[in-house]
């Protein structure tokens, strides 16, 4: 963004702080980074306090004072309506251009207004195509009989496939245009009441979320790269990424991998010392085997729609959606959320689990290289799920376990992460 002129109508960046930028394809981050929260619509508000409270304190713990988050509010969703008169302000989302990193609270998916969903318009304005969902088994009851193996991170398309929102109803004028082209054109007759879409899968697409997902595997040591796809079927597309994929893999990450046919033909089946394993999986064969025999598999890369049905199963694995983080990235832009919605009926009643939006702000921190907080942060998680001190959601499965407030729950993770950073 050199040279571009930032302009806000009704907020300012902060004073103090600075701002991480981009030099030579790297962030480059202070240690008084300027972050932007949105914090969302229901219990946004609380489990946004909670997030920021933990994310400060295994900061501080973690560094010693020496670095510090400076927080700038931005605002979306009914937070923004009130302010500006509309749900997405220019002005939030050129803050978030402006601060690259951001963490936020779920919002409403408002009903006719022409949004399909605010979250899609954030990552498509501001073309954050990964979608990273990691799965973390920490204890809490989960019905996976192997959980405890449970930690894979799921490299989502978050831009293409049948998700791209290309498609027309059965009966519509464009359906029978449609139809009547492929006739015409290439002979192929649909039925007159078929809806259409259409799933296009690029290789810019595939190219730049598989780069991600390795690039992450070198910075985080993560051992297997695992091409989810049903190129089986659908080969000029699904059949492509995993074709794609592998290109990246092996043009531009040579030093660092091992492809599974190599690991045969040139390995005898003993990956060496230091390296990533490349390998692939059928769509229907991943979605049993993160069951089966979950200890093989570490990062997953997945075409939009697989990377949906992939994600969810893994979540609901370690027992689901109250510590489902996430985050939503682009070439140097990154948006942090959980992946659950607004949970309206718990809104202002500090019953609501702020675990998911905890540890997306831990994934935020591994993103702009703060690791040692982050593992603070998940190390606190932990070990408040060994002392039964939990929120209703996770207590309502664990006997004889008394649920914590919100609130209450915040309150044990700061003093943890004192406990822990000694
Ligand atoms: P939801 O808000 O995720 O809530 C569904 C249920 O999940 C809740 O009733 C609750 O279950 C449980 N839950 C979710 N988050 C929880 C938390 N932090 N702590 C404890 N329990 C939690 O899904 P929804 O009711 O379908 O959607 C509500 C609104 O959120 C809709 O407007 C939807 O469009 C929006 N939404 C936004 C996002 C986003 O911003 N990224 C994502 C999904 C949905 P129990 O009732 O069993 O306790």
């Amino acid at each position: 963004m050199d040279g571009y002129e930032f302009s806000f109508k009704k907020v300012r960046p902060p004073e103090e702080g600075e701002r991480i930028t981009v030099k030579d394809g790297k962030l480059l981050v202070p240690d008084n980074p300027i972050v932007a929260f949105i914090e969302g619509d229901g219990i946004g508000p609380e489990i946004m306090a909670s997030a920021r409270k933990v994310m400060d304190k295994a900061v501080e713990a973690a560094y010693k004072g020496k670095r510090r988050i400076v927080w700038w509010e931005l605002y979306a969703g009914e937070k923004a309506m009130k302010i500006y008169g509309e749900l997405l302000p220019q002005d939030t989302l050129e803050g978030i251009k402006y601060t690259l990193v951001a963490i936020k609270g779920p919002l409403t998916t408002p009903v006719g207004t022409g949004y399909r969903s605010l979250n899609v318009a954030i990552r498509k304005a501001l073309e954050l195509y990964a979608n990273i969902r990691p799965t973390y088994y920490f204890g809490q009851p989960a019905p996976h009989k192997y959980a405890e193996h449970d930690n894979f991170i799921i490299f989502r398309e978050n831009t293409e496939d049948l998700y791209a929102g290309i498609e027309w109803p059965a009966g519509s004028e464009e359906a029978r245009k449609i139809r009547e082209f492929l006739k015409k054109e290439f002979g192929i007759e649909l039925r007159e009441d078929a809806g259409i879409g259409i799933k296009p899968i690029s290789r810019f697409g595939t190219q730049r979320l598989m780069r991600k997902a390795l690039q992450w595997a070198i910075k985080f040591n993560r051992k297997v790269v695992t091409i989810m796809h049903k190129g089986n079927i659908m080969k000029y597309t699904e059949g492509a990424f995993r074709e794609w994929a592998y290109e990246v893999a092996v043009n531009e990450f040579r030093d660092y991998i091992v492809t599974e046919d190599e690991l045969y033909s040139k390995y005898g089946g003993k990956m060496p010392e230091g390296k990533i394993l490349v390998n692939d999986r059928i769509a229907d064969n991943m979605l049993q085997q993160i069951i089966t025999r979950p200890w093989d598999y570490d990062i997953i890369v997945a075409p939009n729609v697989n990377g949906d049905y992939i994600s969810d199963e893994a979540n609901a694995l370690v027992g689901g959606i109250g510590m489902a983080a996430g985050m939503n990235a682009g070439d140097y832009m990154a948006v942090a959320e959980p992946v659950h919605g607004t949970a309206p009926k718990y809104a202002g009643k500090d019953l609501a689990n702020p675990t998911a939006e905890i540890l997306s702000g831990a994934l935020l921190l591994d993103y702009i290289g703060w690791s040692e907080a982050a593992q603070l942060i998940r190390n606190a998680v932990h070990e408040a799920i060994k002392r039964n001190k939990v929120t209703q959601d996770l207590a309502r499965h664990m006997e004889g376990v008394k649920p914590l407030k919100t609130s209450e729950y915040t309150e044990e993770l700061l003093k943890i992460i004192e406990e822990l950073a000694g």
